[in-house]
């Protein structure tokens, strides 16, 4: 019997909201004044402000960083420097200074919905799954007409979900009571299966994206650089090989530019798994979105390093989510545009799933 199981990751879908100061220039005679939001600032606050906001729509954030910061000494008081200034630390991941100054934001102006959606999208990206549902709902509840209103609902009950799945696996707390060396126990808990280690190396087909819009060459390299890392890191319990045809193929990579293609609206890549009772796992496709969800987090390398990653964890049997944000596993794609190596937890996982004997799986 072959079913199939379809995992999804969730992304933070809202979390860089559209930047909607009303920026006014009014002239008199004695000088320039400046107005943002209603309140006037000064000319070097209103510059770093311009030169942040450019460095991070050419995604150069840690001189948006800077910027900002100098923005917001020099306007403490406005509520969209300090949403823009959260925007330029979450995206360098400094997401704890991020939420601070998100708060900020609101104390000063609590009718700005993108900020809302920014503070859910912050929590939900560093693992704080009620505060990211309670953020949201307020901001439902407050401005239930807005543009993003109907995907934030969406991403809502995704996140129940894995609410729910963690009380279901570690009761009310819904977290591990300890820190474990591994999240084996949270990506199997709907199963376990895998790979038979006689089928290593596995056939890899990744498909040629020179025609699908976003694709950039580099994909295909930090695809392939991701397989050797997953390999590297089960010390060789999974290892793979190219392939020049996809009939050839046990894994197939593909690319997509369109989300709607995709099960969830909020979802950057995900993986498809057949498996069969009786030998495991046979075959895995996974499809890589080339476009951003979000027009303000575009593809970038390190992101697609983050969901090579996290789909082949999919393909190679790691089903589930983890409730840590540091984990190859963790269910949100966050904001934080940096480079993600596979840490010692995700060695071990990957390992314990790989080093189980058969009588092991069969008692499960
Ligand atoms: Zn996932």
């Amino acid at each position: 019997m072959v079913s199939q199981i379809k995992a999804r990751t969730l992304v933070a879908s809202g979390a860089i909201a559209v930047f909607s100061a009303a920026v006014a220039l009014t002239c008199d005679v004695a000088r320039a004044q400046i107005l943002m939001d209603g309140k006037e600032i000064s000319q070097g606050a209103y510059d770093a402000f311009n030169a942040g906001r450019n460095f991070l729509h050419s995604n150069n954030n840690a001189d948006a960083v800077e910027s900002l910061r100098k923005a917001s000494e020099l306007a403490p008081d406005n509520a969209d420097i300090h949403h823009m200034y959260a925007v330029a630390l979450a995206k360098t991941g400094q997401s704890t200074a991020a939420i601070n100054e998100l708060r900020t934001a609101l104390n000063l102006n609590s009718n700005l919905a993108a900020t809302w959606v920014t503070l859910g999208g912050l929590y939900q990206s560093t693992g704080q799954l009620d505060k990211s549902i309670e953020t949201f709902r307020t901001y439902l509840s407050r401005f239930p007409a807005d543009r993003d209103a109907k995907k934030i609902a969406s991403l809502v009950s995704g996140l129940e979900g894995e609410r729910a799945k963690m009380i279901a696996t570690y009761g009310q707390a819904g977290q591990p009571q300890v820190s474990e060396t591994d999240y084996y126990v949270e990506v199997t808990r709907e199963g376990i299966i895998r790979w038979q280690p006689a089928q290593m190396p596995l056939r890899v087909y990744v498909t040629p994206g020179d025609s699908v819009p976003g694709f950039k060459p580099q994909f295909a390299e930090i695809l392939k650089q991701s397989f050797a890392a997953w390999s590297q890191a089960s010390n060789g319990l999974v290892s793979f090989a190219l392939v020049d045809r996809p009939e050839q193929a046990q894994i197939i990579c593909q690319w997509s530019d369109d989300p709607n293609k995709f099960k969830n609206i909020a979802e950057a890549g995900h993986a498809v798994l057949d498996s069969s009772t009786k030998t495991g796992l046979v075959r895995g496709t996974i499809t890589f979105l080339t476009v951003p969800l979000v027009e303000q987090n575009p593809v970038t390398d390190n992101r697609m390093r983050r969901t090579c990653l996290h789909e082949i964890g999919h393909v190679l049997g790691l089903a589930g989510h983890t409730a840590n944000p540091d984990d190859a596993m963790f269910h949100t794609m966050g904001v934080a545009d940096t480079w993600k190596d596979l840490t010692q937890r995700d060695a071990n996982t990957i390992v314990r799933l790989y080093t189980l004997s058969s009588e092991q799986r069969a008692s499960r």
